[in-house]
C-alpha cells in the first residue's frame, strides 16, 4: 500500500486535472469508489471521455461472458453528470445513445451491485462478485464503455478513491496505485482483473518481472506454497516460449462454495483469476489448471485471435495446450516420467474409446456445447498430434528441434504480423522444424476426424507402444522399458 501522502498527492493530480503523463490525453477514465453501507459493498463508477463532433455515441453495458448473461443487471442508476448530456435508451437493454453538446466531454456515473445471493459457485461466480469484505471483478462484467473499436490502443485512466481501511487492491496493470494510467485496447481492458478486500498479497519475482498472487479465504496449503508454485509452473512456461515480456502478472484467488474438487480459472489479461472449493489441496488438479489456463496466455492470447468458429480450432488452443501442460508440469520436476507416462496413456484411452472419436469438424462444431464426449475430443485428439509432431521433430532434426521451435516461430510470426489464428498460421510455423506440409495432417486428423495412431517413438527411447487388449478393442499403450534417467524424446 502507498503511504498516505502519496495517495493524496495522487489524488490531487486527479483532481486538478494535470495529466500524470505529459502530452498523454485521456480517451477513457474510470473512477472507482467501493461503498459498504449496511453490511452491502456496491461500486461507484464514474465513466469520463471526450465527446467526438457528433454529439453522439453509443453506450454499451456489460452483456455477457463465460457462462453468463445480462450483466447489464448489475448495473444500476447509469446517469449522465456533464452538463448537457442524454442518455437514451435503444431496443436493446446493453445498448444505449448518449447526446452531448459536440466537442464535450463527457462524464456518466453509475452504481455496481451484485444481483445474487446464494452460494458463490460456478453458477454466478464470473459475474461481478461484491462482497462486504471482498471484491472480484473483470472488465467484461462490470465496465460500461462508448463503443469503439475494440482493438484500437487508448490512453485509459483508472482512478480509486476511499478505499475502505485495510483493504488491499490489486488488478491487471501493475501493483496498486490509486491512480493508474495504461495503454490499453478495450479489448485488453474486458479481459483485464481488478480485486480489492482483504485478499492477502505475496509477491513473487520471475527473472525480475513481478509476479503477484491476490488469495484469500483458508487453505490446506500455506499462502507463499501457492506462491511459489505458481511461480515455478510460470517461469518453466516462459522459459518454453522464450518469452518474458510479462512487466507484470497477477494471480487471485478466491474461496467458491462449490462441491469440494470443484476448481477452475480463467486467463485474463497479465492475470489469472482461479476458484477454488473449500479443501482445495495444492496436488495435481490444481496444479494441472494453473499450468493449463496460463498457457493460454500464449496459446491462442498471443499467438492471434482464434479463427472463427472457434470450435474448428480447439485442437490447437486447447488439444495443444493440454499437451504442454503435461510437459511443464514434468519439466517443473512436478510430475515424474512414470506420472507422465500414466498421464499420456490416460488420454490414449480417453481417446481410442471415445463414442465420438471419428466426429469430423462439423460435428464436432454442432454438438460441442451440449455433448461432453465431444467437448473432451480436440483436447484428445489434439495433444495426440502435438505428440506426434513433437517425435516427429526430433527425429528428422536427430534431436536438435523440438515442437517447442515451432511454437516459438509461431509467436514471433504474430508479432511480426498480430492477426488471425488459423490452421494455415500454425502449419506454417510447424513446416521448416518438420520438413513438410502438416495441412494435410489437420485436414485428415481433426477436420476430417479420421483416428489418429500415436507414434511409437513418440514417448522417446526408453518406452515402448503396445496394443492392450482388454476390452473391444485394442488400446495403444507406453510401457516404460528402461529404468535409467529418462524423458520424451530421449
Ligand atoms: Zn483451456
Amino acid at each position: 500500500m502507498p503511504s498516505l501522502a502519496l495517495w493524496l498527492s495522487a489524488l490531487s493530480l486527479w483532481l486538478c486535472g494535470l495529466p500524470a503523463v505529459a502530452a498523454a490525453p485521456v480517451d477513457l477514465a474510470y473512477t472507482f469508489t467501493p461503498v459498504v453501507q449496511d453490511n452491502v459493498l456496491t461500486l461507484d463508477i464514474e465513466l469520463y471521455f471526450p465527446g467526438n463532433a457528433d454529439g453522439r455515441v453509443e453506450l454499451e453495458l456489460p452483456s455477457r461472458w463465460a457462462n453468463q448473461e445480462k450483466f447489464y443487471e448489475n448495473i444500476r442508476d447509469l446517469r449522465p453528470l456533464s452538463a448537457g448530456t442524454r442518455l437514451e435508451n435503444t431496443a436493446k437493454p446493453s445498448i444505449k445513445v448518449v447526446r452531448f453538446p459536440a466537442g464535450q466531454p463527457v462524464q456518466l456515473r453509475y452504481r455496481l451491485v451484485q444481483n445474487w445471493k446464494d452460494k458463490l459457485t460456478q453458477s454466478n461466480y464470473f459475474r461481478p462478485i461484491l462482497q462486504e469484505d471482498y471484491f472480484q471483478v473483470i472488465g467484461i462484467n462490470f465496465l460500461v464503455h462508448p463503443i469503439w473499436e475494440n482493438d484500437k490502443p487508448l490512453n485509459v485512466r483508472l482512478v480509486w478513491n476511499s478505499l475502505p481501511e485495510g483493504w488491499t487492491l490489486a488488478d491487471s496493470f501493475g501493483p496498486f496505485a490509486p491512480v493508474r494510467n495504461v495503454r490499453s485496447s478495450l479489448s485488453k481492458l474486458f479481459e483485464s482483473l481488478f480485486v480489492g478486500g482483504n485478499f492477502r498479497l505475496l509477491q513473487r519475482q520471475i527473472d525480475g518481472q513481478q509476479v503477484e498472487v491476490a488469495i484469500r479465504g483458508q487453505w490446506p496449503f500455506g499462502d507463499d506454497q501457492f506462491a511459489d508454485l505458481a511461480a515455478r509452473i510460470l517461469k518453466i512456461e516462459r522459459d518454453l516460449f522464450k518469452d518474458n515480456d510479462f512487466p507484470y502478472y497477477l494471480i487471485s484467488v478466491i474461496l467458491t462454495e462449490g462441491k469440494p474438487g470443484s476448481l477452475a480459472g480463467t486467463g485474463l489479461t497479465n492475470a489469472f483469476a482461479t476458484y477454488l472449493s473449500p479443501g482445495t489441496k495444492l496436488e495435481t488438479d490444481l496444479q494441472q489448471l494453473l499450468a493449463h489456463e496460463m498457457l493460454h496466455a500464449w496459446n491462442p492470447q498471443k499467438f492471434g485471435r482464434l479463427a472463427q468458429p472457434e470450435a474448428a480450432m480447439y485442437w490447437f488452443s486447447e488439444g495443444f495446450t493440454d499437451y504442454y501442460t503435461r510437459e511443464v508440469l514434468r519439466r517443473a520436476g512436478l510430475m515424474s516420467f512414470e506420472e507422465y507416462i500414466k498421464s499420456v496413456n490416460r488420454s490414449l484411452r480417453d481417446y481410442f474409446v471415445s463414442p465420438v472419436r471419428d466426429a469430423d469438424d462439423a460435428r464436432l462444431r454442432r454438438e460441442f456445447w451440449n455433448n461432453a464426449a465431444m467437448q473432451k475430443l480436440p483436447y484428445l485428439r489434439g495433444s495426440l498430434m502435438a505428440l506426434n509432431w513433437n517425435a516427429e521433430i526430433r527425429q528428422i532434426s536427430r534431436g536438435r528441434f523440438s515442437l517447442d521451435d515451432a511454437m516459438r516461430s509461431l509467436l514471433a510470426a504474430a508479432r511480426q504480423q498480430p492477426g488471425v489464428l488459423d490452421s494455415k498460421r500454425v502449419a506454417r510455423a510447424v513446416e521448416p522444424f518438420i520438413g513438410r506440409d502438416t495441412t494435410l495432417d489437420i485436414a485428415r486428423f481433426m477436420t476430417a476426424g479420421v483416428p489418429l495412431a500415436p507414434r511409437g517413438d513418440a514417448l522417446g527411447p526408453c518406452t515402448v507402444l503396445e496394443d492392450e487388449i482388454a476390452g473391444p478393442q485394442p488400446i495403444p499403450q507406453f510401457r516404460r522399458t528402461e529404468k535409467t534417467a529418462c524423458s520424451p524424446g530421449g
